[in-house]
């Protein structure tokens, strides 16, 4: 073999050696997940209409929610990254690095993201779990009951304001937890990392209007509108996303 050949299979093995590293950089970045990105240009309709989820969570917190409190975190979000290198960065890609970002972006981000997400996980009349995401719930947590549980325990105890949620783990686990104010797993400064699979919003501006300070019936409730269909999207998605 001459020399130029072997400099070549070198520098093959050296390209193939370069990749292999960055794949490898890419299954813990979340930043870098094909999941479908939300719309950061126009705020999106809700999927129903405010009475839909009646009577578990009312209409007129409904309106309140989504056309007040949620509409506020878009025009906001907007707003903190007009004029700024996050212009036009999707906002999950925005989260991963939102540590530099700045207050503004990662409160009003979050909330608009968050929220978006909580109202596609919302519906009536779905099946349940699809059977994968049924055997990896019973994989993580024993049964549909004990992370049932986990999950409520999780909204019930967050303190102050806050979210619970299911996601994804980077070593394609389920896990539960919370976080707080308008934080989210894809966050670089959130203590749990994951794709977002299933959400509750525990912000009192949630529930108050119905159930006062009883938040543990507000997260029994929410047991009734959990759209499935959409959670066991989500699920396979993320599966092909880590
Ligand atoms: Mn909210």
């Amino acid at each position: 073999m001459n020399s130029g050949n072997i400099i070549k299979i070198l520098a093959i093995g050296i390209i193939i050696s370069i990749s292999g590293i960055s794949l490898r950089g890419q299954v813990n970045d979340l930043k870098n997940t094909n999941m479908k990105k939300i719309d950061t240009k126009e705020f999106p309709a809700l999927p129903y209409g405010y009475d839909a989820l009646e009577p578990y969570i009312d209409a007129r917190t409904m309106e309140i929610h989504y056309d007040k409190h949620h509409r506020a975190y878009f025009n906001n979000f907007v707003n903190a990254i007009k004029g700024t290198a996050y212009e036009n960065t999707a906002v999950e890609e925005i989260f991963a690095e939102v540590s530099k970002a700045g207050d503004a972006v990662r409160n009003n981000g979050g909330g608009y993201y968050n929220h978006v997400i909580f109202w596609q996980n919302l519906g009536k009349n779905s099946s349940g779990p699809s059977a994968e995401l049924a055997a990896a719930i019973t994989k993580a947590f024993g049964s549909f009951d004990k992370f049932r549980e986990t999950f409520s325990n999780a909204a019930k105890t967050r303190f102050g304001s806050g979210w619970a949620w299911l996601y994804l783990t980077t070593d394609k686990n389920l896990a539960v937890g919370s976080t707080p104010n308008q934080d989210n797993p894809l966050m670089d400064i959130s203590p749990i990392k994951g794709i977002p699979l299933l959400t509750i919003d525990v912000w009192e501006h949630a529930y108050y209007l119905k159930y006062q300070n009883r938040r543990p019936e507000y997260v029994e409730a929410f047991w009734n509108v959990v759209n499935w269909d959409v959670v066991n999207e989500r699920y396979k998605e993320a599966l092909l996303c880590i």
